[in-house]
């Protein structure tokens, strides 16, 4: 109850929703999306961050997409296994969201906004602030990096910002 790396758009892009639960899942105030077919096979997906998610929660546990019921996460595998310690899961989440809050407040990066989406928009500074903002540049920059080395160590071998879960 510390993580939701996997719903707040940080793993993943979007969910894959079966066409029997878009009616469902509506109910419950979920935006299910068929991908258009010229980008996509015109599946159903939801994308991340996730509009269920308030923190770290995830509002409509009980009736979640199964997408997302199925999915363990390889640090919950690990620990379940008796493969790492419960503490060693729990300071790598919280290593993963100290970069986290690191990489938002350097983008200005809501959490209702994929943190990918800003780092794609990403400049390298220059004219008179530049000194002070390459600094920041350069924080974000490591940030993102560890992120990813750690996120495919720990989490999710296949991580690579954004993908469907
Ligand atoms: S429905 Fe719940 S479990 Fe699924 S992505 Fe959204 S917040 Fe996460």
């Amino acid at each position: 109850m510390q993580c939701g790396l996997c719903c707040d758009g940080t793993f993943y892009g979007s969910v894959a929703i079966g066409d029997d639960e878009s009616e469902r899942l509506g109910r419950v105030g979920l935006r299910v999306l068929r991908a258009p077919e010229d980008r996509g096979d015109g599946a159903l997906t939801m994308a991340q961050p996730c509009s269920a998610l308030r923190g770290v929660l995830c509002t409509v546990y009980a009736d979640r997409p199964s997408a997302c019921a199925r999915f363990e996460c390889t640090l919950r595998k690990n620990v379940r296994a008796g493969e790492s310690t419960l503490d060693e899961g729990v300071a790598n989440v919280a290593r993963m969201r100290a970069l986290l809050a690191t990489i938002r407040g350097g983008l200005d990066c809501p959490d209702t906004t994929s943190i990918w989406e800003k780092i794609l928009e990403l400049e390298e500074p220059a004219g008179a602030d530049a000194a002070a903002a390459a600094r920041d540049y350069a924080a974000v920059i490591a940030a993102v990096g560890e992120l990813l080395n750690v996120g495919r160590a720990v989490f999710e071998p296949r991580f690579a910002g954004g993908g469907t879960r």
